[in-house]
Protein backbone atom coordinates (compact mmCIF):
# COMPACT_ATOMS: atom_id res chain seq x y z
CA UNK A 1 0.00 0.00 0.00
CA UNK A 2 1.51 3.49 -0.98
CA UNK A 3 2.19 5.85 0.85
CA UNK A 4 0.44 9.17 0.48
CA UNK A 5 2.24 12.65 -0.14
CA UNK A 6 -0.24 15.64 -0.44
CA UNK A 7 2.06 18.49 -2.36
CA UNK A 8 0.53 22.32 -1.36
CA UNK A 9 2.83 24.37 -4.42
CA UNK A 10 1.07 27.03 -6.85
CA UNK A 11 3.93 26.87 -8.75
CA UNK A 12 2.10 24.28 -11.18
CA UNK A 13 5.71 23.17 -13.15
CA UNK A 14 6.95 21.81 -10.26
CA UNK A 15 3.93 20.23 -8.82
CA UNK A 16 4.25 18.27 -12.30
CA UNK A 17 8.10 17.15 -11.81
CA UNK A 18 7.42 16.65 -8.21
CA UNK A 19 3.98 14.03 -9.14
CA UNK A 20 5.73 12.51 -11.55
CA UNK A 21 8.89 11.60 -9.61
CA UNK A 22 7.04 10.91 -6.40
CA UNK A 23 4.97 7.85 -8.27
CA UNK A 24 8.01 6.47 -10.00
CA UNK A 25 9.26 6.23 -6.67
CA UNK A 26 5.88 4.26 -5.49
CA UNK A 27 3.48 7.21 -3.65
CA UNK A 28 0.58 7.83 -4.21
CA UNK A 29 0.16 12.01 -4.83
CA UNK A 30 -2.02 14.36 -4.45
CA UNK A 31 -1.84 17.88 -4.81
CA UNK A 32 -3.43 21.26 -4.11
CA UNK A 33 -2.46 24.66 -5.05
CA UNK A 34 -3.62 27.10 -2.42
CA UNK A 35 -2.70 27.05 1.14
CA UNK A 36 -6.74 27.27 2.48
CA UNK A 37 -7.64 24.61 0.29
CA UNK A 38 -4.52 22.13 1.85
CA UNK A 39 -5.89 22.82 5.08
CA UNK A 40 -9.77 21.58 4.34
CA UNK A 41 -7.96 18.36 2.81
CA UNK A 42 -5.71 17.48 5.42
CA UNK A 43 -8.59 18.15 8.11
CA UNK A 44 -10.80 15.37 5.77
CA UNK A 45 -8.01 13.25 5.28
CA UNK A 46 -4.41 13.54 6.80
CA UNK A 47 -1.88 12.25 4.01
CA UNK A 48 1.07 10.25 5.54
CA UNK A 49 3.14 13.27 4.34
CA UNK A 50 2.98 16.79 3.47
CA UNK A 51 5.78 18.83 1.05
CA UNK A 52 4.49 22.18 1.73
CA UNK A 53 5.66 25.26 -0.81
CA UNK A 54 6.68 28.38 2.02
CA UNK A 55 4.46 30.99 -0.19
CA UNK A 56 0.95 30.24 -1.22
CA UNK A 57 -2.11 31.72 -2.31
CA UNK A 58 -4.44 31.48 0.32
CA UNK A 59 -2.48 30.78 3.95
CA UNK A 60 1.38 30.99 3.55
CA UNK A 61 2.74 27.71 4.35
CA UNK A 62 4.49 29.04 7.52
CA UNK A 63 1.01 29.38 9.07
CA UNK A 64 -0.25 26.37 7.29
CA UNK A 65 2.23 24.88 9.01
CA UNK A 66 1.72 26.02 12.58
CA UNK A 67 -2.38 25.06 12.02
CA UNK A 68 -1.41 21.86 11.44
CA UNK A 69 1.04 21.34 14.28
CA UNK A 70 -1.81 23.24 16.93
CA UNK A 71 -4.31 20.82 15.26
CA UNK A 72 -5.71 17.58 17.32
CA UNK A 73 -4.63 14.45 15.29
CA UNK A 74 -2.12 15.93 12.82
CA UNK A 75 0.50 17.25 15.16
CA UNK A 76 2.72 14.93 14.21
CA UNK A 77 2.07 15.07 10.49
CA UNK A 78 5.59 15.04 8.46
CA UNK A 79 6.20 17.95 6.97
CA UNK A 80 8.76 18.96 4.64
CA UNK A 81 8.94 22.83 3.15
CA UNK A 82 9.69 23.68 0.09
CA UNK A 83 11.30 27.25 -0.20
CA UNK A 84 12.91 30.35 -2.24
CA UNK A 85 14.61 31.46 0.41
CA UNK A 86 18.52 29.94 1.62
CA UNK A 87 18.95 32.25 3.86
CA UNK A 88 20.24 31.03 7.22
CA UNK A 89 17.37 33.33 9.29
CA UNK A 90 15.13 31.76 6.87
CA UNK A 91 15.78 28.43 7.40
CA UNK A 92 15.61 28.68 11.27
CA UNK A 93 12.54 29.69 11.01
CA UNK A 94 10.78 26.72 8.79
CA UNK A 95 12.13 24.53 11.59
CA UNK A 96 11.21 26.77 14.03
CA UNK A 97 7.06 26.47 12.77
CA UNK A 98 7.40 23.10 13.17
CA UNK A 99 8.50 22.03 9.95
CA UNK A 100 10.47 18.31 10.02
CA UNK A 101 12.67 18.84 7.08
CA UNK A 102 13.32 21.87 4.65
CA UNK A 103 14.46 22.04 1.21
CA UNK A 104 15.58 25.13 -1.03
CA UNK A 105 14.38 25.72 -4.56
CA UNK A 106 15.87 25.29 -6.56
CA UNK A 107 16.69 21.20 -5.06
CA UNK A 108 17.95 18.21 -6.62
CA UNK A 109 14.43 16.17 -7.32
CA UNK A 110 16.00 12.51 -6.45
CA UNK A 111 17.58 14.08 -2.89
CA UNK A 112 13.83 15.23 -2.20
CA UNK A 113 12.48 11.86 -2.71
CA UNK A 114 14.89 10.05 -0.87
CA UNK A 115 14.45 12.90 2.34
CA UNK A 116 10.82 11.92 2.39
CA UNK A 117 11.14 8.26 2.02
CA UNK A 118 13.73 8.87 5.44
CA UNK A 119 10.86 10.95 6.89
CA UNK A 120 8.30 8.29 6.20
CA UNK A 121 10.35 5.92 7.73
CA UNK A 122 11.21 8.06 11.06
CA UNK A 123 7.88 9.39 10.97
CA UNK A 124 6.04 5.91 10.92
CA UNK A 125 8.17 2.50 11.23
CA UNK A 126 5.04 -0.05 11.16
CA UNK A 127 4.60 1.31 7.64
CA UNK A 128 8.34 0.49 6.21
CA UNK A 129 8.07 -3.00 8.98
CA UNK A 130 7.94 -6.29 7.05
CA UNK A 131 5.67 -7.91 10.12
CA UNK A 132 2.64 -6.85 11.56
CA UNK A 133 1.82 -8.31 14.77
CA UNK A 134 -1.30 -7.89 17.69
CA UNK A 135 -1.84 -10.31 19.61
CA UNK A 136 -2.20 -14.02 18.07
CA UNK A 137 -2.66 -11.90 14.78
CA UNK A 138 0.59 -11.90 12.77
CA UNK A 139 0.93 -11.01 9.06
CA UNK A 140 4.42 -11.50 7.15
CA UNK A 141 4.55 -8.39 4.05
CA UNK A 142 7.00 -9.59 2.24
CA UNK A 143 5.21 -13.47 1.89
CA UNK A 144 2.14 -11.95 2.74
CA UNK A 145 1.47 -14.71 4.83
CA UNK A 146 -1.50 -14.17 7.71
CA UNK A 147 -0.95 -16.68 10.95
CA UNK A 148 -3.27 -16.51 14.12
CA UNK A 149 -1.87 -18.09 16.89
CA UNK A 150 0.90 -19.71 15.05
CA UNK A 151 -1.65 -21.45 12.19
CA UNK A 152 -2.02 -20.91 8.92
CA UNK A 153 -4.80 -18.60 7.09
CA UNK A 154 -6.01 -18.25 3.75
CA UNK A 155 -6.58 -14.67 2.82
CA UNK A 156 -7.72 -13.62 -0.70
CA UNK A 157 -5.36 -11.23 -2.05
CA UNK A 158 -8.26 -8.31 -1.26
CA UNK A 159 -8.99 -9.38 2.14
CA UNK A 160 -5.01 -9.52 2.51
CA UNK A 161 -4.69 -5.87 1.19
CA UNK A 162 -7.64 -4.92 3.47
CA UNK A 163 -6.14 -6.40 6.47
CA UNK A 164 -2.83 -4.72 6.05
CA UNK A 165 -4.45 -1.42 5.29
CA UNK A 166 -6.18 -1.61 8.32
CA UNK A 167 -3.68 -3.53 10.86
CA UNK A 168 -1.46 -0.39 10.01
CA UNK A 169 -3.38 2.07 12.04
CA UNK A 170 -4.86 0.73 14.55
CA UNK A 171 -7.61 2.03 15.85
CA UNK A 172 -8.31 4.34 12.73
CA UNK A 173 -11.59 4.19 11.56
CA UNK A 174 -12.04 4.21 7.65
CA UNK A 175 -14.75 5.05 5.66
CA UNK A 176 -15.57 2.72 3.07
CA UNK A 177 -14.85 5.40 0.69
CA UNK A 178 -11.31 5.40 2.40
CA UNK A 179 -10.94 1.71 2.50
CA UNK A 180 -11.95 1.90 -1.21
CA UNK A 181 -9.15 4.65 -2.19
CA UNK A 182 -6.63 2.85 -0.13
CA UNK A 183 -6.96 -1.05 -1.28
CA UNK A 184 -8.34 -0.63 -4.41
CA UNK A 185 -7.19 2.22 -5.30
CA UNK A 186 -8.71 6.02 -6.36
CA UNK A 187 -9.77 5.01 -9.80
CA UNK A 188 -11.66 1.64 -9.10
CA UNK A 189 -15.01 2.06 -10.11
CA UNK A 190 -16.24 0.15 -7.56
CA UNK A 191 -19.48 0.08 -5.22
CA UNK A 192 -18.85 0.78 -1.59
CA UNK A 193 -20.80 -2.36 -1.17
CA UNK A 194 -17.80 -4.41 -2.50
CA UNK A 195 -16.00 -3.32 0.96
CA UNK A 196 -18.91 -4.48 2.78
CA UNK A 197 -18.53 -8.00 0.77
CA UNK A 198 -14.90 -8.25 1.33
CA UNK A 199 -14.61 -7.08 4.77
CA UNK A 200 -17.32 -10.00 5.28
CA UNK A 201 -15.13 -12.37 3.74
CA UNK A 202 -12.01 -11.05 5.88
CA UNK A 203 -13.51 -11.47 8.58
CA UNK A 204 -14.29 -15.29 7.98
CA UNK A 205 -10.88 -16.31 6.69
CA UNK A 206 -9.90 -14.67 10.59
CA UNK A 207 -11.50 -16.41 12.45
CA UNK A 208 -12.02 -19.97 11.15
CA UNK A 209 -12.61 -20.99 14.35
CA UNK A 210 -14.80 -18.37 15.23
CA UNK A 211 -12.24 -16.78 17.32
CA UNK A 212 -12.70 -13.40 18.94
CA UNK A 213 -12.97 -10.78 15.82
CA UNK A 214 -10.25 -8.42 15.54
CA UNK A 215 -12.20 -5.78 12.92
CA UNK A 216 -14.67 -3.15 14.59
CA UNK A 217 -17.99 -1.93 12.79
CA UNK A 218 -18.13 1.57 13.66
CA UNK A 219 -21.69 2.36 12.57
CA UNK A 220 -22.76 4.90 10.29
CA UNK A 221 -18.88 5.48 9.58
CA UNK A 222 -16.94 2.39 8.68
CA UNK A 223 -14.30 0.42 9.88
CA UNK A 224 -11.31 -0.02 11.96
CA UNK A 225 -8.62 -2.96 13.28
CA UNK A 226 -9.64 -3.21 17.10
CA UNK A 227 -6.32 -1.49 18.85
CA UNK A 228 -7.58 -3.11 22.08
CA UNK A 229 -6.90 -6.64 19.89
CA UNK A 230 -4.65 -8.78 21.72
CA UNK A 231 -3.82 -5.88 24.73
CA UNK A 232 -6.27 -9.04 27.44
CA1 LIG B 1 4.91 29.51 -4.15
Amino acid sequence: MAARILIVEDEESLTLLLRYNLEAAGYAVESVLRGDEAELRIAEEPPDLVLLDWMLPGVSGVELCRRIRARKGTERLPIIMLTARGEEADRVRGLATGADDYVVKPFSVPELVARVGALLRRANPAQAASRLAAGDLEINRETRRVRRGGAELHLGPTEYKLLEFLMLKPGRVFSREQLLDGVWGRDAEIDERTVDVHIGRLRKALSPRGQKDPIRTVRGSGYAFDETYGAG
